[in-house]
């Protein structure tokens, strides 16, 4: 009998290669398509994507799949083979219609969500709200689960993971993070308001991060957005954005490490797995976990910026003349409290999305009304952070996630955030101090590290299995804390 293996895998192929034009238009679409070609864009998308599910529902590839089950003997064949299973029976399991109510409710969610937001009136959006969740526990419900709808939407982000564990794993995090927010939480002043950081200086310093970081620019790019993104068509073309403000050097700073810290997973995969089902990242989570070791626990630390801080000088001599170290560490590490998400420091995001996670279970569950969301948001503000939202748009409203009906996927936040911790102080274990090649700008031991450890693992294991090979333990918040304990305390 022949192999199924060489017919599954350029079935497989194909698939990556519709992906990787998908992903060549939508980054097109956030960095140089002209506005009028809006519409067409939409279309050509839906065209591709359309065509993918096709070819991934396929019965044809369905019993391909089904005989490379039976032939699989290598571990990597076997991975490749639950890989691909895992996608294409979530793809089988939701009826076409099902599929295209919920593409309709989420672009009239986005709409909703939009115009509520410039109301400042929940209710404008409440009804699409009510729509999409209905839509979802559907959705969940043909997907299957063991009686918690949120595990079967958790999954499409964080496959294998269940809700029972990241919760008990979020209330440990949570009962850590509340009094240290309430010991390390103050006003900082800022130092840097009113001075100007030259676009090209910028735009200068941020390629040199990245190539420092190790980011091929022979196999990828970085180009500006709105809303930054780590996007493209291959591990050979692994397309960054970021963004520019001339007045706060942070989003370029920062936006560019994090995006380089994704970029580096997906230029990292494997050759010899390129277009397989194992060239992949294991979960959302991981993914967050390599931008957020790049951008906080290397890009916030003392030791990177006694190296980079000077430079960095050199390029904004105006903007920075009379700012010491100490005084740009001191703004680089502000703790405080906040009331939007995509502007907390690292040691108040995780209660961001603590708070969002438990809502939205409540919400998908039944336990809490559409109606009452927005109070039950203040009040879990006011618990978590000591602070109240003047109005929704700053409060229930400022996500899109929502909006898109995504539920399920900010706890992979905090997973990037905890599953960082965990690698950093693994790859100290096993490289000694971390402290002295920062210091001296040499960013190669620990991006080699996580090159051979995690990104060439590509898809072998589930997200939190790899985690366990590498670290010696699963998911915990233990070494996080520990993390910001010696750093804040
Ligand atoms: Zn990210």
């Amino acid at each position: 009998m022949t192999s199924p293996f060489p017919a599954f895998r350029a079935r497989w192929r194909e698939l990556k290669d519709l992906a990787g034009l998908v992903g060549l238009a939508s980054w097109d679409q956030e960095t140089y398509m002209p506005p009028q070609a809006a519409s067409a864009r939409a279309g050509q998308m839906a065209t591709l994507q359309g065509l993918y599910h096709e070819r991934l529902v396929d019965p044809v590839l369905g019993q391909l799949l089904e005989r490379a089950r039976e032939a699989a003997q290598t571990d990597d064949e076997k991975a490749e083979v639950r890989v691909a299973t895992l996608e294409r029976d979530r793809a089988v399991r939701v009826p076409a219609d099902l599929v295209r109510a919920l593409a309709d409710a989420q672009s009239r969610g986005v709409e909703q969500w939009k115009a509520a937001r410039e109301a400042k009136r929940f209710d404008v959006f409440a009804p699409s709200l009510q729509k999409l969740l209905k839509l979802r526990r559907e959705q969940a419900d043909a997907l299957g689960h063991e009686g918690n709808r949120y595990d079967a939407l958790l999954e499409a982000y964080e496959p294998g993971l269940r809700s029972d564990r990241l919760m008990k794993t979020l209330a440990a995090l949570r009962e850590a993070l509340v009094p240290r927010v309430q010991k390390w939480a103050t006003p900082a002043p800022t130092l840097l308001d009113g001075r100007k950081f030259p676009k090209d200086a910028q735009w200068r310093f941020t390629l040199r991060l990245l190539k420092d970081m190790g980011f091929d620019f022979e196999a990828g790019r970085q180009d500006l957005s709105t809303h930054p993104f780590t996007g493209g068509t291959h591990p050979k073309d692994v397309r960054l954005t970021t963004r520019i403000d001339e007045t706060n050097p942070f989003p370029a700073l920062f936006g560019a490490i994090h995006e380089g810290g994704h970029g580096l997973f997906e230029q990292g995969f494997a050759e010899a797995d390129f277009g397989t089902a194992l060239a992949a990242a294991p979960s959302m989570g991981l993914h967050e976990s390599q931008s957020r070791l790049w951008e906080n626990l290397v890009g916030r630390s003392a030791p990177f910026w006694e190296h980079y801080y000077p430079l960095f000088q050199k390029e904004c001599p105006d903007a920075l003349a009379g700012v010491s170290l100490e005084q740009w560490l001191s703004q680089v590490n502000r703790v405080e409290r906040t009331l939007v998400r995509v502007d907390a420091d690292e040691v108040t995001y995780n209660l961001h999305i603590i708070l969002r996670t438990e809502l939205e279970r409540a919400l998908l569950a039944g336990d809490l009304s559409v109606e009452g969301l927005p109070g039950a948001w203040r009040e879990a503000m006011d618990k978590l952070l000591g602070i109240r939202p003047q109005d929704d748009k700053d409060g229930v409203l400022q996500d899109i996630h929502w909006a898109w009906g995504e539920f399920g996927y900010f706890p992979t936040y905090a997973l990037g955030n905890l599953y960082a911790a965990q690698m950093y102080a693994a790859a100290e274990r096993d490289l000694g101090p971390l402290a002295p090649h920062l210091r001296r700008g040499d960013l190669r031991p620990l991006q080699q590290w996580l090159s051979k450890n995690v990104h060439a693992q590509g898809y072998r294991y589930p997200a939190e299995t790899l985690v366990e090979r590498v670290t010696g333990k699963g998911l915990d918040q233990e070494a996080f804390v520990r993390y910001l304990d010696a750093k804040f305390d």
